[in-house]
């Protein structure tokens, strides 16, 4: 356990809002001097100063120079106009005084607003400083620190769902719940160890296996959770394949509902792979239109070739097209081959076309046959549910359970969960206590991290490290 940062008594500061023009842009400051800095550059109308003002006010005024120069000289240097908001703590979200300047959204404006801050006594923030405060101050655990992110990053309503439940604490609790009853085992056990002649009772037993025997397939069953969570939170990769002038491209468009990538009539014109990420029924997908595995005529339809190649590769599901208005060809049948080891959606495109395509020899290959037309958006609805109903398997139920997404997190719990499993083991060949304390106590270890309630520096400089300044 580190104590670093802990009592840093520095204000930090940063820009809140993404660089670029805008319309409004906040500067975010926090810290002990955080209304101290605000007095020397606020002014307003009526005098007052930020330190006079009560929590979760806004107020209107200006930026300037240097406002205690006011009275000795009417000719203000004028930054921005403002509002001002002030949130004392320890009712913030770092627990700490914070000011927001909502400034006017330039470039200039804002970053003349941050020197200012900056030269009157605070230091820029680092990467994730202030939710890292708001964890360090112990307003959040880390999984809540950890969900800020996630909700940043969301990239669909799903994704959005489970970084909110997140930071609401859904995941935390129910690791608490499982700490909790984890420490209740470790009492009995060592009372146990404290007094080895009294034999532990087989009614102790019995308790300690029925608690890890709940344990176990709760953690079982929030590993099930966690592939489920990884989609929704990173996406399914999905590649459309098939020869050219099938309308792969076409059918990007009808699922972009946007011309993006150059739909043209003549063959191969896709020299590239064009990746998007679309938001299907709250399933981020993200999805690459191929140039197909055809033969390369030259080096850059080579490198396009070897590019798709892996784009397939790496993807969860191939979308296979072919074009319902003529006969299958070779290429059909070596597409099919190289797609062997993928989970494929195939697809027949142009049906709005008199159809010439050989649908009994396809259909004595793939189960299930999907009718679209890209160019008329026919059908398009019946392959999105197929997309989302083949990795889900059908089922989805973002919003009913908790959802582990985050790496670290399943890593942890896939360990505690092998302790719990390794002690129940231990009890049931009925060796010592100590042993069996000792798998608790790792399983114990594995769920206080999460939570963050151990972490070294490391850990924390790696979580933060991947948020923006600001945040
Ligand atoms: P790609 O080479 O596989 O990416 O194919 P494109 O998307 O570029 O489409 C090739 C041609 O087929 C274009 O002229 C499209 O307008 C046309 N096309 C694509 N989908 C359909 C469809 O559903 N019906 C009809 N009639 N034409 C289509």
């Amino acid at each position: 356990m580190t104590m670093r940062n802990l009592d840093s008594n520095d204000t930090i500061a940063a820009i809140g809002t993404p660089v670029g023009e805008a319309g409004i842009g906040i500067v975010r400051v926090s810290g002990q001097d955080a209304l101290k800095i605000s007095d020397k550059i606020f002014t307003s109308k009526d005098n007052k100063k930020p330190s006079s003002f009560k929590t979760y006010t806004t107020h209107y005024g200006w930026i300037v120079e240097n406002s205690e120069l006011r009275t000795l000289n009417s000719e203000l240097n004028i930054i921005d106009e403002v509002i001002l908001t002030v949130m004392r703590a320890p009712k913030s979200f770092t627990r700490e005084d914070i000011v927001e300047i909502n400034c006017h959204g330039g470039i200039v404006a804002l970053r003349r607003v941050l020197e200012l801050v900056l030269e009157s006594g605070a230091r820029l923030a680092e990467p994730g400083e202030f939710t890292k405060r708001a964890f360090l101050n112990g307003r959040i655990d880390l999984a809540q620190a950890e969900a800020v992110l996630d909700i940043i990053r969301a990239k669909s309503d799903s994704a959005l769902k489970i970084g909110n439940e997140q930071l609401k604490g859904a995941l935390s609790e129910e690791l608490k719940k499982i700490g909790k009853i984890l420490l209740g085992i470790l009492s009995i056990l060592e009372a146990n160890i404290d007094f080895p002649e009294e034999d532990m009772g087989t009614a102790d037993l019995e308790r300690i296996r029925q608690k890890l025997q709940g344990l176990h397939s709760k953690l079982r069953e929030i590993l099930d959770t966690s592939r489920q969570g990884r989609v929704l939170r990173e996406g399914i990769r999905v590649v459309i394949c098939g020869k050219p002038n099938v309308g792969k491209s076409s059918l990007l468009n009808a699922l972009l509902k946007q011309e993006r990538s150059i739909v043209t009539p003549v063959a191969g014109t896709t020299r590239d792979t064009i990746e998007e990420i679309i938001d299907i029924k709250g399933v981020p997908i993200r999805i690459v239109d191929t140039a197909g595995i055809i033969e390369p005529k030259d080096l850059v339809e080579k490198k396009a070739v070897q590019r798709s190649k892996k784009y397939i590769e790496g993807a969860d599901l191939a979308i296979l097209l072919f074009d319902g208005s003529r006969k299958l060809s070779r290429e059909d049948d070596s597409l099919i081959a190289k797609l062997k080891k993928k989970t494929v959606l195939t697809v027949v495109n142009k049906i709005d076309l008199k159809q010439k395509i050989e649908r009994g020899k396809l259909s004595k290959k793939f189960t299930q046959l999907i009718d679209i037309s890209a160019k008329k958006a026919k059908n398009i609805n019946s392959l999105e549910e197929a997309i989302v109903g083949l990795v889900y398997g059908g089922k989805i139920k973002a919003a009913e359970s908790i959802l582990v997404s985050n790496q670290r997190h399943i890593q942890s719990i896939k360990r505690a969960e092998k302790l719990i499993a390794e002690a129940l083991n231990l009890l049931d060949n009925k060796l010592s206590s100590e042993f069996i304390a000792q798998d608790i106590k790792e399983a114990l270890g594995h769920i206080d991290e999460i939570l963050g309630k151990k972490f070294s520096d490391g850990l924390l400089d790696k979580i933060f490290s991947e948020f923006c300044i600001g945040k």
